[in-house]
């Protein structure tokens, strides 16, 4: 009797540990898609940031261009009123035709400066976007080798979380029933589930143990729980050497 109580407490020390690595691999492997969500939003920033970086580039273009267009309507009017010059007929018409000319000529003066100006801002956006195109492009390689890293664990925590679960059914079939399901009470309520009691107290809660608790559990002749806490109580002296 004490005996098979005894191997019964050395799997429960297993399956105590068995369940508390399976727990802890299981909240690591319920953090990768929050870890995988974050990526993804970086990756998604990433590309916004550079959309915003082509569009400034794109749009510096557009008004260049129409700012061409422009110069060149205002040079073929100038070019219209020179040819003129020499066919009208009264002074007034000459010098209408003459204030008209140089009018055209201060907003040719005007778009060349706007065309300048156009210039710059078309190199300083493509400077934008040069660095912006850099920045993600390192950005997404780090982005790529943290989800090679999150695959990697991912799978890792996957297989390890499968053995555990195989070695868990082994333990449970060896573990008689009454222990176990004692176990699985205590463990629904109180974690860890298993304690070892030092100088007559309950190290999962501080309350000492009452003197006849402690014999038995020192005789290992029932499963004591803590009668406070209500964890099952183990004496390391009962322990096989190395679990403990
Ligand atoms: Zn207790």
């Amino acid at each position: 009797m004490g005996c098979a109580l005894l191997d019964s407490l050395d799997q429960l020390v297993e399956l105590q540990d068995l369940d508390s690595r399976l727990a802890r691999f299981r909240e690591e492997l319920g953090k990768i898609p929050v870890r995988r969500q974050t990526g993804a939003e970086r990756r998604a920033r990433g590309d916004e940031e550079l959309e915003v970086a082509q569009k400034a580039l794109a749009d510096c273009e557009t008004r260049q261009r129409q700012a061409e267009a422009n110069l060149q309507d205002r040079e073929a009017m100038l070019l219209q009123l020179e040819g003129k010059q020499h066919q009208v007929k009264s002074n007034e018409a000459y010098t209408a035709l003459l204030a008209e000319m140089e009018q055209t000529r201060g907003l040719i003066s005007e778009v060349e400066t706007v065309l300048l100006e156009g210039m710059e801002e078309i190199e300083s956006a493509r400077g934008e976007l040069s660095q912006v195109e850099e920045r993600i492009s390192a950005e997404r390689d780090n982005l790529d080798a943290d989800e090679k890293v999150l695959a990697k664990s991912e799978k890792d925590l996957e297989a390890s979380i499968e053995g555990l679960e195989k070695d868990r059914v082994g333990v449970c079939g060896n573990l008689g029933g009454d222990v176990l399901s004692v176990y699985q009470r205590v463990l629904k309520r109180r974690q860890p589930a298993l304690v070892l009691v030092t100088e007559e107290l309950c190290t999962g809660c501080r309350v000492g143990i009452p003197a006849q608790d402690f014999i038995e559990i020192l005789t290992a002749e029932r499963l004591v729980t803590c009668m406070n806490c209500n964890r099952i109580l183990l004496h390391p002296d009962k322990l096989r050497a190395e679990g403990a």
